[in-house]
């Protein structure tokens, strides 16, 4: 796998991530000759004498410090996100309060994107505030004009693209670079494009993390986050996350670790199918706006262009009219391949209404009619268009009918 090159005439080309994700963090143990890491559950870790434990040089010392099945997933991630070490977490949240708790103190001061997954808002309102965090704001559309948003005490700025629910690209490469220039860390949430499709780190951002709950597990059954970080950074995300005493299952880390094998099939698929769907309800006359940034029309399209090389199966769909909310509800009730649930990544469709409007500070949301979110799942787009239809019929029927029929 990494063998050096010094007898080959010409230099090898890096793997492609295909191929990567079919090998990354596999055992290179020759005691240990299986495709797979062993699947271990461990506290107590024993040691051949007191030498031994105060040598300080053991490989495995406790459970929590790391077991052949996190390191396998931790040598995954660091080499998918091309970074210098990656951590686990219990959650894609307890990732981002990790990232974050890495890097700002008290007094600092904090820019995070407007767009943010609204439980990262939550925490940096209450956590981060009692410990005398300053967190502000910014617009999504900021690109290099975040410099005028830094203050002396300005520690960290967080990035999500596309945005949380609506979908807004950003220009990670010239706001990672305004904030380097002023030695400013950037942290940044990759969990819809997955390193699959962006990599942070190459973009100029010094944390990426994944909610690995969603594609990297990708099938709805497990709680899981990374942190992944760069030479600079990885010391202080390393010390927090142990400091914290971040961790989880053996069972939870190794089914991540056999969802990221099928991830770049999983998501090419995902994002054919979206895409399909996506174009399909551009052309409904129930339908404002699409909001996905693979589509031409989408104004985040040429910084996803420039950026990504893929999208995957998550996007919004903005009604063309401001229909009530009991048709919203029985077009959304109806539907037969679509679940309503929160979170997304899964294979299975999921649909859910969305309202933002308690979580934008720094903009407004402006559409012309309600908002649904919808993931694609691994279903035949066919099904999931006729799905839609059907409930375009039951959205039209109930919004045309006095509001007391449809009450009951
Ligand atoms: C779901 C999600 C998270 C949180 O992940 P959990 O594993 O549910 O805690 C973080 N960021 C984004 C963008 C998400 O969609």
């Amino acid at each position: 796998m990494s063998q050096n090159a010094e007898n080959d005439e010409m230099p090898r080309r890096a793997p492609a991530l295909a191929t990567r994700l079919s090998h990354a963090g596999r055992p290179q143990d020759a005691s240990l000759p299986f495709v797979n890491p062993p699947i271990v559950r461990a506290s107590t870790v024993l040691f051949e004498s007191v030498g031994a434990m105060q040598g300080g040089k053991a490989r495995y010392v406790y459970g929590r410090r790391g077991t052949p099945t996190s390191e396998a997933l931790c040598d995954a991630m660091t080499d998918l996100e091309g970074a210098a070490g990656s951590v686990v977490t219990p959650s894609g949240l307890a990732a981002i309060s990790v990232a974050l708790l890495s890097v700002v103190s008290a007094g600092d001061h904090l820019l995070v994107v407007d767009t943010a997954y609204h439980p990262c808002r939550h925490f940096c309102d209450t956590v981060l505030k009692r410990m005398g965090v300053e967190t502000e704001y910014y617009d999504p559309a900021v690109g290099a004009g975040i410099a005028a948003l830094f203050r002396p005490n300005t520690r960290a700025v967080y990035l999500e693209a596309p945005g949380s629910l609506t979908f807004e690209m950003q220009d990670v490469p010239a706001i990672a670079a305004a904030a380097r220039a002023r030695g400013i860390v950037s942290i940044m949430d990759n969990t819809w494009a997955t390193p699959v499709f962006f990599r942070p780190l190459d973009h100029g951002i010094d944390i990426t993390l994944l909610a690995a709950t969603k594609y990297v597990g990708g099938h709805s059954d497990l709680m899981l986050g990374t942190v992944s970080a760069n030479a600079a950074l990885w010391p202080a995300v390393k010390e927090t996350s142990g400091s914290l005493g971040m961790f989880t299952g053996a069972d939870d880390m190794f089914a991540a670790l056999r969802g990221l094998r099928t991830m770049d099939l999983r998501l090419r698929r995902h994002q054919e199918s979206a895409l399909a769907v996506a174009r399909w309800l551009q052309g409904r006359p129930e339908v404002g706006r699409v909001l996905h940034p693979a589509l031409e029309t989408d104004p985040g399209h040429a910084l996803w262009r420039r950026d990504f090389c893929g999208a995957t199966g998550l996007f919004g769909v903005v009604l063309a009219a401001p229909y009530p909310s009991r048709a919203v509800a029985a077009m959304l009730d109806g539907l037969r391949w679509f679940g309503l649930g929160y979170s997304w990544g899964g294979f299975e469709s999921l649909a859910i209404p969305a309202d933002v409007a308690l979580s934008r500070t720094a903009t407004r949301f402006e559409a012309a009619g309600p908002l649904i979110r919808l993931h694609v799942g691994l279903e035949d787009p066919a099904d999931l268009i006729a799905d839609l239809q059907d409930g375009f019929r039951r959205l039209t029927a109930v919004a045309a009918a006095p509001a007391d029929e449809t009450d009951l």
